[in-house]
């Protein structure tokens, strides 16, 4: 869940656990978008907001003791950047990184609807493929617990019309080799393509190579915890899953569905 540190979302960590609490939940993330050295684009955190975030989410804590938050971001991978990765991990003790695939190119966040004229300059499906060749290396970097919406270049409804099959596979090995688990997302309903991130197809390639999931509502707003949550369950259910997974310093546990 995101807070309004990023510059476009809204809510404070306190709103977002008040209403995890109202809707019963036991555990909740805080995985706002992380900073960059410098000034990047106007959708993350600032670097000099980062001390506030983490104090905002310590508020958080003590005032809803009896619901789990835990301390995290949503980091973007771009090649090249992983050093950068690794001074933001020792500055907090975080409990896990979400990576995330936004930049195809060093300009082009394919998710960004004030650059949805650049789709319709390229072929979907090499965007795609950009895109999932970045998705494995971030995979692939360690420096990542999960993840993030794997199949975000769907977004705005543009599918290549190729089969992304063997596309998908490749990326699946290197998760299940590098042991990530992916984020069952259902930002994604909310968006044109009005599908949780990753697809039923994905995941039925995913569940086939038992990778670990969690799941996330991607709230940019607290009204959006736990939105989708019952559609979410439903689909990984229907492809075999019983377990989920969380995150405390790290240490993935394991967790059954429903519990
Ligand atoms: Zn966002
Ligand atoms: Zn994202």
């Amino acid at each position: 869940m995101h807070t309004w540190l990023c510059r476009h979302a809204v809510g404070e960590p306190v709103d977002y656990a008040a209403r995890a609490v109202a809707l019963g939940l036991k555990e909740i993330a805080f995985t706002d978008h992380s900073p960059m050295p410098k000034y990047f684009d106007y959708w993350r955190m600032l670097l000099e907001d980062l001390s506030t975030y983490v104090e905002k989410v310590r508020v958080a804590q003590k005032q809803f003791p009896n619901l789990v938050i835990r301390l995290a971001m949503e980091v973007d991978y771009l090649p090249g950047g992983e050093d950068w990765v690794r001074e933001l991990a020792k500055m907090y003790p975080w409990d896990f990184f979400i990576g995330s695939v936004h930049y195809v190119s060093d300009t082009w966040a394919v998710d960004d609807p004030k650059e949805l004229s650049k789709w319709k300059e390229r072929d979907p499906y090499e965007v795609w493929e950009a895109y999932f060749d970045r998705l494995g290396m971030a995979a692939q970097s360690g420096l990542f617990e999960i993840i993030g919406h794997a199949d975000l270049p769907k977004k705005f409804g543009i599918y290549p019309k190729r089969d992304c099959t063997a596309m998908f596979e490749r990326f699946l090995d290197i998760a299940k080799k590098s042991g990530v688990a992916l984020d069952i997302n259902t930002a994604g309903l909310r968006k044109d393509c009005k599908e949780i991130y990753p697809s039923p197809a994905f995941m039925k390639l995913a569940a086939a190579r038992q990778i670990p999931i969690t799941f996330g509502s991607d709230s940019h707003d607290p009204i959006e915890v736990a939105m989708g949550f019952d559609k979410a369950v439903e689909m990984v259910r229907g492809l075999g899953y019983t377990h989920y997974c969380r995150f405390e310093q790290h240490r993935r546990l394991d967790t059954k569905i429903g519990d």
